[in-house]
């Protein structure tokens, strides 16, 4: 459903991501490692329109996106939860879940919507009317996963979604987000706890210093020495 194609993202002065390809199956759950500052998030950027690659293509079911603004990626079924949990804090629970709404969707479809997504999420449920900043942080982090999901997406974007997240809390994100895949969304995951993401994902893509340097079955990864080196930063010194 997602084939992206050589693609070089540049931030300011440099080439972050250069000639990476990945693709994200139908209901797959994508993990894509590497050290900080590999170039994780500008990829993801580029993928959901937020960042305009400066080469290469991106296919999401057959038409090509990477030209589109993000609003367009997101009307077609891509949804982007970016690193820094993006949730209005003076807002209540229910008001963060309805702003998340897009301006196609009618106001029926909408409670529709939020409805079937407080399903998935008990806890917030519970706390509808209250503001989302006395919200613990993982509560925060899983109304931005909320929010992400009140489109329905056909694909998830996340990144680093258990950031600062206490274990519990931790292990409570991994287990929603395995689920969601049951939910038919296909995930493309980023996240520094790199055993749990690799043990949910199917396909994991390595990235280091800008480039894919390997991909296959998620389960394979961590028997691979270059992983060690590349998230010890040691390949390009070797
Ligand atoms: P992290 O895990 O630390 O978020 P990452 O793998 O997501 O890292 P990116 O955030 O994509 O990596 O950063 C890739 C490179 O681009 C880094 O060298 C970073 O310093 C640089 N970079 C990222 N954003 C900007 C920006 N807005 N302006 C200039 N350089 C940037």
């Amino acid at each position: 459903m997602l084939e992206v194609r050589d693609v070089t993202v540049r931030q300011g002065a440099i080439a972050a991501v250069r000639g990476a390809s990945l693709d994200v199956g139908a209901g797959t759950i994508v993990a894509l490692i590497g050290a900080n500052g590999a170039g994780k998030s500008s990829l993801l950027e580029a993928i959901s329109g937020m960042k305009r690659p400066i080469e290469g293509r991106i296919n999401f079911h057959g038409e090509r996106i990477d030209k589109m603004p993000s609003h367009e990626v997101l009307a077609r079924g891509m949804a982007h939860v970016p690193e820094n949990r993006l949730i209005f804090t003076r807002l209540t629970v229910g008001e963060n879940l309805a702003v998340a709404a897009t301006a196609h969707m009618s106001s029926a479809l909408a409670r529709r919507r939020r409805e079937a997504v407080l399903e998935r999420f008990p806890e917030l449920a519970l706390r509808l009317d209250e503001p989302a900043s006395v919200l613990s942080g993982g509560q925060q982090q899983l109304l931005a996963v909320a929010r992400g999901l009140m489109t329905k997406p056909k694909l998830l974007i996340l990144d680093e979604p258990t950031l600062g997240l206490s274990p519990i809390a931790t292990a409570s994100m991994f287990s929603l987000i395995a689920d969601l895949r049951v939910d038919g969304s296909a995930i493309l995951l980023v996240d520094q706890n790199i055993n749990r993401t690799l043990a949910i994902a199917d396909t994991a893509y390595l990235i280091d210093n800008g480039e894919i340097a390997l991909s296959g079955p998620a389960r394979a990864l961590p028997d691979n020495p270059r992983l060690a080196e590349a998230l010890l930063g040691t390949a390009r010194n070797s």
